[in-house]
Parts: structure tokens; C-alpha cells; sequence
């Protein structure tokens, strides 16, 4: 398997065949950042403004950016923009204080949740709110036992780590994580999705039981982003969710990439499966590019952790984040972005299946809103196709367009604009996409 970063890394050793000012800054950065620089596509881009779905290189060329899920309300959104601008210039401070910003924002983001899940803590970053979520299941369950599926990326800590399969170049998750497959693992035969994933997580509760241990947790992405994107049918989570509850653990709903919206008919990628998780976390488009993140939960689970450990970050709920945090939802809202997602996630879907009967590589395209996958086949066998997704990654790029891949093998294309794309943007998209194709076979 390869790790989802590099799909479509920069090759160092293709700097110098760049040249000119693209090469001393290649070259410049990996002196800085050594062996963890990690750029994308085979000529790295340079931006210096956003705008909406638009990103503008230093030539003044305009990108349309259908990859990056943190400026879901558009980059650079002027709502967003003002509410952080005015508060860091009135005040900003730890949440050991009072401080109104972030009870409005805490009773407004808790609205969006099911009622039960009535405690909130703040935190940056994805990483450390599923760090944190891991934490309370163990402290609630005194299981150590995680269970993900095999391409899930859940962060950079080393918790986080531990529990991200698609992380390892090398080995992988150690043995109180158990790794099951992906919904697309699913050979579409009589068994329902929702059975074989839920015999899946079984098998996975045995194999923990055989090594003398519980499962404490099911941790799981609700679109399964880095997996290759499976939404559908609405509602296959919900047996894995009782198997594990039978089991005595908890169902944390991964919501950092679905979250906020993006699926088009409800705010929570759990929602669409019509599960009740017990720890739901998010992060990147909570703050449209100011660092936030959280874990919203039970009281009860909250205060077994609290009880022996206690949690502080220190920019966590800060008044900035909160302005922020309320902003971006003022924006989703107003600007009706969910529908939105909604409407332009479908029609870019349909002329994308339109777009699969004229290209045969095309073997599927699925996804929920504004959250699509488009797996690359090989046309002889019908096997997955990553170099192929790598060049048409590229051949956007040449185009204009920025996406990215996912899957095991790295054949899916992942496409996850800001929530704000038009019908127009998405046209443009389509064209570029069947230019490269045509182009790439
Ligand atoms: N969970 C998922 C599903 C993610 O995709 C990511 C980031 N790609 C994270 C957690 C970690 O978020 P962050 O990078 O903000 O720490």
C-alpha cells in the first residue's frame, strides 16, 4: 500500500530538470525542511492569493481548487476574515477565563449534534481531537482495542498515528489496532454492505478477544475519505455500530473530512448513516483555515477521563476561534452552502457518470454532495489504475484544476472543492477532466 501523501508527491530528484527560480526554491525548502518536505504534483505549485474556489499562482493564474476541504466556505471568505481580524484586535486568550464567544459558539455548534452528545472541548487540530476521542474511549471502556478500516488516516500524533494504517511506509499498526477492510471490499454479492461490514468489525472484536483484549473503540472516517470514498446506501453503518456497542465499545464518528455540511443533507457524515455515535470529532473546515478542532461527547465519558487526567490546549476555544468558528457557520448557513453542496454535488456527479460512458477507465463514481470519488481502471482487466490517476492528477494541473486521490492503491480520484463551487466551476472541472483523460489513454 502506498501512504496517501505520496500518491502524488514531487520527486526530488526531478529539481533540477525544472530550472530557473521553480528549482532554487525546491531546493531552498528541502534544505529547511530536510526528509518530511513533502510537495505535490511533479511541477509543485506556488500560490499567493485564494479567493472562493480560485487560488492564483504568482503569474496571476487562476486554479480551480477541488481538493483542499478546509476553505469549505470559499478561501479567504470576508465574513471570515473580519470576525478573526476584529477579535485578534480586541482580545485573545486560553478559555480559562470567561469569555461569551465561545458559549455562543459552543451552544450553536452543540445544536447541530444529537441532543445526548452535550459536552464539548476544543482543541487545533483533527489530530488532537482524535488523540483526545481515542483517550476518553479508553478511560470509559478500560478496553485498548481500536478497530479502523485499511486505508484510514486519522492524524499525526502518535496515537492518532498507531491508528492511521495508511500512515506505515513500512509494518503497520500495532496489535491492539485491528485493521478491517474498507466498504469497497465488499465483492457486491448476496451479502448486504451493511452485513459484511458488520461481520467485518465482529471479526475484528474475536481477534482482539483472542490476543486478550477489548474492544474499546471503532473508530471510523463517515465517508471513509482516505479509504476511497463509500457513502452509499445511506444507513450500511449502522450493524457495525451495534456490534461494537454490543461489545461494550464506543463508535466515534470521524467527522474532520464530511463534517460542517460537506455531504449536501445534513451537517454530520454520521447523520447521512442514521447512527448515534458516542464521540464525534472534527477539525479543518470548523475554522475555514484557523486551526480548530473538537470532541463532542457524552458527560459521562468525559468525566471518567477528567476524573483521572483532565484536559487543557491552550488555543483551544480561544475567542479567536470562536469568532471564527461562529462566522463559518453563520456563512454555511446563509449562503445556503448545504444545499448547495447538495445540488452542484449531484449535477457534477451525473456528468461525471455521463463522462464515464465515453471513458472506459472510469470504473465508478461515487460520493455523497460535494465529496466524489472517480476510481481509475485499467482498461484491459479492470484492475485499479494508480499511475493513470496520477497523470490525469497532473494533467489537471496543467489545466487548472486541483485535485487529489485516495484508495488502497491511490486509483481513486478524490474530488472535494470548497462548498461553494458553482455549476459553472464544476463544468469546467468536467471538461478538464475529460480533456486529460483523452489526452492520458
Ligand atoms: N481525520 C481525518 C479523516 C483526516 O482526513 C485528517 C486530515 N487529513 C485528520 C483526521 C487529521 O486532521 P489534521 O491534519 O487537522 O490534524
Amino acid at each position: 500500500m502506498q501512504p496517501i501523501l505520496a500518491l502524488n508527491a514531487f520527486d526530488m530528484d526531478q529539481a533540477t530538470a525544472l530550472g530557473g527560480t521553480l528549482e532554487a526554491r525546491l531546493l531552498q525548502r528541502q534544505k529547511l525542511f530536510g526528509a518530511a518536505s513533502v510537495l505535490f504534483y511533479e511541477r509543485p505549485l506556488e500560490f499567493v492569493r485564494g479567493e472562493g474556489c480560485w487560488l492564483y499562482d504568482t503569474e496571476g493564474v487562476a486554479y480551480l481548487d477541488a481538493y483542499n476541504n478546509v476553505p469549505s466556505v470559499g478561501h479567504c471568505h470576508p465574513q471570515v476574515v473580519e470576525a478573526a481580524a476584529r477579535q485578534l484586535g480586541q482580545l485573545n486568550i486560553h478559555n480559562r477565563y470567561l469569555h461569551p464567544g465561545i458559549l455562543a459558539y459552543a451552544e450553536r455548534l452543540l445544536a447541530t449534534l444529537p441532543t445526548a452528545l452535550s459536552n464539548v472541548t476544543f482543541t487545533c487540530t483533527g489530530s488532537e481531537s482524535n488523540d483526545l476521542a481515542l483517550r476518553l474511549a479508553r478511560h470509559f471502556t478500560g478496553a485498548e482495542g481500536i478497530i479502523v478500516t485499511e486505508t484510514a488516516y486519522h492524524g499525526n500524533t502518535a496515537l492518532a498515528t498507531e491508528a492511521s494504517p495508511s500512515s506505515f511506509k513500512q509494518g503497520g499498526p500495532p496489535p491492539h489496532v485491528r485493521v478491517i477492510p474498507a466498504p469497497g471490499g465488499h465483492s457486491g454479492g448476496e451479502k448486504g454492505l451493511a452485513e459484511y461490514f458488520a461481520e467485518q468489525v465482529a471479526g475484528a472484536i474475536a481477534d482482539l478477544e483472542r490476543l486478550g483484549m477489548r474492544a474499546g473503540a471503532l473508530l471510523i472516517d463517515s465517508i471513509f475519505s482516505s479509504d476511497g470514498i463509500y457513502a452509499d446506501p445511506p444507513g450500511f453503518l449502522s450493524q457495525a455500530i451495534d456490534v461494537v456497542h454490543r461489545a461494550k465499545g464506543l463508535f466515534i464518528a470521524d467527522e474532520v473530512q464530511p463534517g460542517f455540511g460537506r455531504s449536501g443533507t445534513c451537517w454530520w457524515g454520521f447523520q447521512r448513516h442514521g447512527v448515534q455515535p458516542d464521540i464525534v470529532t472534527m477539525g479543518k473546515p470548523m475554522g475555514n483555515g484557523f486551526p480548530m478542532g473538537a470532541v463532542v461527547t457524552r458527560p459521562e465519558i468525559l468525566a471518567a477521563f477528567c476524573d483521572q487526567v483532565g484536559y487543557f490546549n491552550t488555543y483551544g476555544g480561544s475567542p479567536v476561534a470562536a469568532a471564527v468558528g461562529l462566522a463559518v457557520l453563520d456563512v454555511i448557513e446563509q449562503e445556503d452552502l448545504m444545499d448547495n453542496a447538495l445540488r452542484v454535488g449531484d449535477y457534477l456527479k451525473q456528468r461525471l457518470v455521463e463522462l464515464s460512458k465515453r471513458h472506459e477507465v472510469i470504473g465508478d463514481v461515487r460520493g455523497a454532495g460535494l465529496f466524489i470519488g472517480v476510481e481509475l481502471i485499467q482498461q484491459r482487466n479492470g484492475t485499479p489504475a494508480p499511475q493513470l490517476a496520477k497523470s490525469i492528477i497532473n494533467g489537471l494541473r496543467d489545466r487548472q484544476v486541483l485535485i487529489g486521490a485516495a484508495g488502497r492503491f491511490g486509483s481513486v480520484l478524490k474530488i472535494r472543492p470548497p462548498l461553494c463551487i458553482s455549476v459553472a466551476q464544476a463544468d469546467q472541472l468536467v471538461a478538464a477532466l475529460d480533456d486529460a483523460l483523452s489526452a492520458a489513454h
